[in-house]
């Protein structure tokens, strides 16, 4: 005989017979819950792990239209980047989009970045890089969704400037996002209507609430899909290269002109001319770092690439983009960017050339570190 059961999510009545209507959950699920727990149907379970939710393109015409009700309402707005990809996180345009509304900023995935990094240091730069494309964020906080690091500190900061307005989260896909809600869901649990799924008016799109004390909500929006990032360019296997679990280790070395360094087969650094210097080189500790003459870079590559250069995969050579050529002589310390996939540092007054697969940008920025 089964018990009456409610999802703690939406509050519906369990039931194992129809999964088309509220509260579904398979019998089997429903028989392996603990009697005492929460439990969640399976529409709130899939929510809680987004697995469901659309995400959307820059250009979607309803993301567009969510950005600008956003803007239209009086709100706090929190924004994800992923400190390992700021410039593949950035969503283009948002502070014409925001308004008035203030913005949190959140660089997430602390937790990659070497141990003897200064934190306050990397708020600061994240806080210039913010102004720079237009966005000037009330407050700056660097987070870790996996380890909880500056968890509670972003609820408080949230609830600082909040002011009894609803909160809005938006970020790009691979940022974190997901797992920072969850955190953060996590952390007010005891809340009983933990979930409510609803649409931006005039869109497509779904939403996901987070009911705040004061009748307010904490509202998760779409994943935006940033099509320049490297992460579309690998295999599901080598996905971890673009988003690193464990602090990175740099590794240096010191180059002469016309020395050339592959990153696995993904990416090429070429210090074209300057004088011997040591190049920092921040990717995922896994990717291989393969060095080599210029004058016999070409070759290698066209030999290597897919075999003793992975990823990509020899089986995802044939998909895998040409490699594109930028040129750059910066005039203090920089970060050579490989959108996603990490960067090298490089001494003022070097002349270097950086090559990512056709479609992910390579750039040049004040130096992280
Ligand atoms: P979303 O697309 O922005 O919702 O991102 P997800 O929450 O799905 O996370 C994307 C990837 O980043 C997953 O592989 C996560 O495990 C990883 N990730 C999320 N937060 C962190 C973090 O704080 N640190 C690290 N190292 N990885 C994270």
């Amino acid at each position: 005989t089964e018990m009456e059961r409610y999802c703690i999510g939406c509050g519906a009545k369990l039931q194992t017979t129809d999964p088309k209507a509220a509260g579904f959950l398979p019998a089997a699920a429903l028989a392996k819950a603990d009697p005492e727990g929460d439990i969640y149907c399976q529409r709130c379970f899939r929510l809680r792990h987004y697995n469901e939710v659309a995400d959307v393109s820059l250009t979607d015409d309803d993301f567009l239209k969510l950005l600008n009700a956003i803007g239209e309402s009086d709100a706090l707005i929190v924004n994800v980047v992923d400190i390992f990809d700021f410039n593949g996180s950035v969503i283009p345009g948002l502070h014409r989009f925001v308004g008035k509304n203030p913005v949190i900023l959140v660089g997430n995935k602390a937790d990659v970045l070497p141990k003897s990094i200064n934190q306050k240091r990397v708020t600061n730069w994240l806080t210039q890089q913010a102004h720079a494309q237009g966005l000037r964020p009330i407050a700056t906080m660097l987070t870790s969704a996996k380890n909880g690091q500056m968890v509670d500190e972003l609820l408080e900061t949230i609830e600082e400037y909040r002011d009894h307005r609803d909160v809005y989260v938006v970020g790009v896909t691979n940022t974190g996002k997901s797992t920072l809600i969850n955190r953060v869901i996590k952390q007010l649990t005891g809340v009983s209507d933990l979930i409510t799924t609803s649409r931006f008016p005039g869109t497509t799109l779904d939403r996901i609430e987070i009911p705040l004390d004061d009748g307010q909500s904490l509202i998760d929006t779409p994943g935006i899909i940033h099509r320049n990032q490297m992460a579309h360019y690998l295999g599901a296997k080598d996905l971890q290269l673009v988003s690193p679990t464990k602090p990175i280790r740099p590794t240096v070395f010191q180059l002469n002109p016309e020395q050339t360094i592959f990153l696995g087969g993904l990416a090429r650094f070429d210090f074209v001319h300057g004088q011997r210097n040591g190049f920092t080189v921040y990717v995922d500790n896994q990717l291989m770092l393969h060095r080599t003459k210029l004058e016999n870079a070409d070759a290698f590559y066209e030999k290597h690439a897919g075999g003793l250069l992975t990823p990509p995969q020899a089986d995802e050579m044939g998909d895998f983009p040409e490699l594109v050529r930028f040129e750059f002589t910066p005039k203090e310390k920089s970060d050579l960017v490989f959108a996603g996939l990490g960067w090298i540092v490089i001494p003022a007054g070097q002349t270097v050339a950086g090559y990512a697969p056709k479609g992910v940008d390579v750039l040049m920025r004040k130096a992280l570190i």
